[in-house]
């Protein structure tokens, strides 16, 4: 019966196309190499440009970009896969707009005891918040460890502290960062979400994350003032206090004991900062529909997240993240929906807006999927995949059938070291729109990038197109042109 099926469906895949295997073969040839590494960079180029503001989620600049992108699949004959007839999924995306960098000043000891104004240096040493109110808060430094109130798990870095009024320092994480059951519990906690609200909780007037990376997955609170700075440069100014909150943090993780100390300094912080509670994001969709009555009801998806940071204090270009992941997949998407090669299934091209600020897009679109679930045969995402010399399919191994015909290209056309892994339960709090499909039950794969070959600057204004390797996205374009284009038609 097994055999009779493969025989049956393999007679359909020869008799469907009119195409003969040498002029199939001249057509993927064809597409392959129409994807060129000159395209991809410029489209890089246009997506990091000034023009696109670093494309922060509900602002003009992020529609601007949105649009440029459904123009872009409009061209290469891809359908609208939106709502009402357009390219969009609209969704409330409320967004601060950062108009200055402002300051953050430490009033350090000198020799003589008096207090001494130490301003950090913009970028290098501080960035302002994403989500912070515009305003000033002056006031006295505290040390609270992690930030995290857990009553469920008996720690409390504000115990026996008094926050109220002062600015409070907190390190990024949670002490205890394992993908493992005890790693769940702590999950809800390691977020600057929590650490925001739970400094508030408390009654601080300001608050510093000693980790200097822009992040609008924060909160806004009229009043209340924050900014990022390093946790390297807050040793370095805290040390004459005596106390060392490098070994003080090492302390935290091994004993899950907290460490939180009032110190003698001072800090003082401005923004200024516009609040947009109107804002409103949305996913770019764009659909090619399957030529088979039956399997067009399937789906194959490439997804990608298309916003970054935005402006803060300057431009965040976001190249890597995530423009790099984008112009993958506007690559494979002109040269799939400009080849003449058959295919059976559907495919849908997600471009997501909000990943920065919470996970929005991807969110929305697993509670209001285009396609149903039964019916999604893969979502493969697309998140930092520009940088490398390698390629990889994290999670490919859990679906052996869509990986093989992968590697294969890879084997046959592109030749890149591959690595592929199964899907490993994650405890973890979920951090990528992957994590959101895979939670949400969708049969999932993170596209990747190894062995980076550049510096990576994680949410950095270094993040630009120069940093990008546009030949791996060239390859990264060719595996994926390949690979859908067998997958839409196997055997699944
Ligand atoms: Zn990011």
């Amino acid at each position: 019966m097994k055999r009779f099926a493969l025989i049956l469906s393999l007679s359909l895949l020869f008799s469907f196309s009119s195409l003969g295997a040498d002029d199939r073969e001249q057509e993927l040839l064809k597409g392959f190499h129409n994807i060129s590494s000159n395209t991809l960079l410029g489209y890089a180029q246009k997506l990091t440009s000034p023009e696109f503001g670093g494309r922060l989620t509900g602002t003009p600049e992020y529609r601007l970009t949105a649009q440029w992108v459904a123009d872009r699949l409009k061209e290469w004959g891809i359908r609208p896969g939106g709502e009402g007839g357009t390219y969009f999924q609209e969704f409330p995306a409320p967004y601060t707009s950062v108009d200055s960098a402002g300051s953050v000043v430490f009033l350090v000891k000198d020799g003589s005891g008096a207090l001494k104004e130490r301003p950090l240096l913009f970028p290098d040493e501080y960035f302002p918040g994403s989500n912070s109110a515009s305003g000033k808060v002056e006031g006295e430094v505290v040390y609270v460890g992690f930030g995290i109130t857990a009553p469920e798990l008996k720690y409390d870095d504000y115990r026996g502290i008094t926050a109220k009024g002062k600015i409070v320092l907190v390190e990024s994480g949670s002490p205890y960062e394992k993908n493992d059951p005890p790693g769940a519990a702590w999950a809800p906690y390691n977020g600057t979400r929590h650490k925001l609200e739970n400094a508030l909780r408390h009654g601080a007037a300001g608050l510093l994350v000693l980790d200097k990376v822009g992040n609008p997955n924060t909160l806004y609170q009229p009043g209340f003032v924050y900014a990022h700075t390093t946790h390297e440069l807050a040793r370095q100014l805290l040390l004459p206090t005596g106390k060392d909150i490098q070994v003080l943090k090492e302390e935290i993780v091994k004993t899950l004991k907290p460490r939180s100390f009032s110190t003698s300094l001072k800090a003082r912080i401005t923004a200024s900062t516009t609040r947009h509670p109107e804002g409103k994001g949305c996913n770019v969709v764009g659909l090619l529909e399957g030529s088979d009555p039956e399997l067009k009801g399937e789906v194959l998806i490439l997804g990608g997240h298309l916003d970054h940071l935005g402006t803060i204090g300057t431009l965040f270009p976001g190249a890597l993240d995530n423009a790099s992941g984008c112009v993958d997949i506007l690559g494979a998407a002109q040269a799939l929906g400009t080849s003449p090669l058959p295919r059976k299934r559907s495919l849908l091209f997600l471009f997501f807006g909000g990943e920065e600020s919470g996970l929005l897009g991807s969110t929305y679109y697993t509670q209001h999927p285009l396609f149903p679930l039964q019916k999604t045969k893969i979502f493969m995402n697309l998140d930092m995949v520009g940088n490398g010399t390698g390629l990889s399919l994290w999670g490919g191994l859990s679906y052996p059938k869509i990986e093989e015909i992968f590697r294969k290209a890879n084997d046959r056309y592109i030749h890149r070291p591959w690595r592929a892994s199964q899907n490993r339960p994650s405890y973890g709090r979920p951090r990528s729109d992957g994590a959101v499909f895979s939670r949400a039950g969708f049969p999932t794969i993170g596209v990747g990038a190894t062995d980076t070959v550049k510096p990576i600057y994680y949410h950095d204004p270094r993040d630009t197109w120069q940093e990008l390797t546009p030949e791996i996205m060239e390859d990264v374009s060719r595996l994926l042109f390949l690979g859908l284009t067998e997958a839409a038609n196997a055997d699944l």
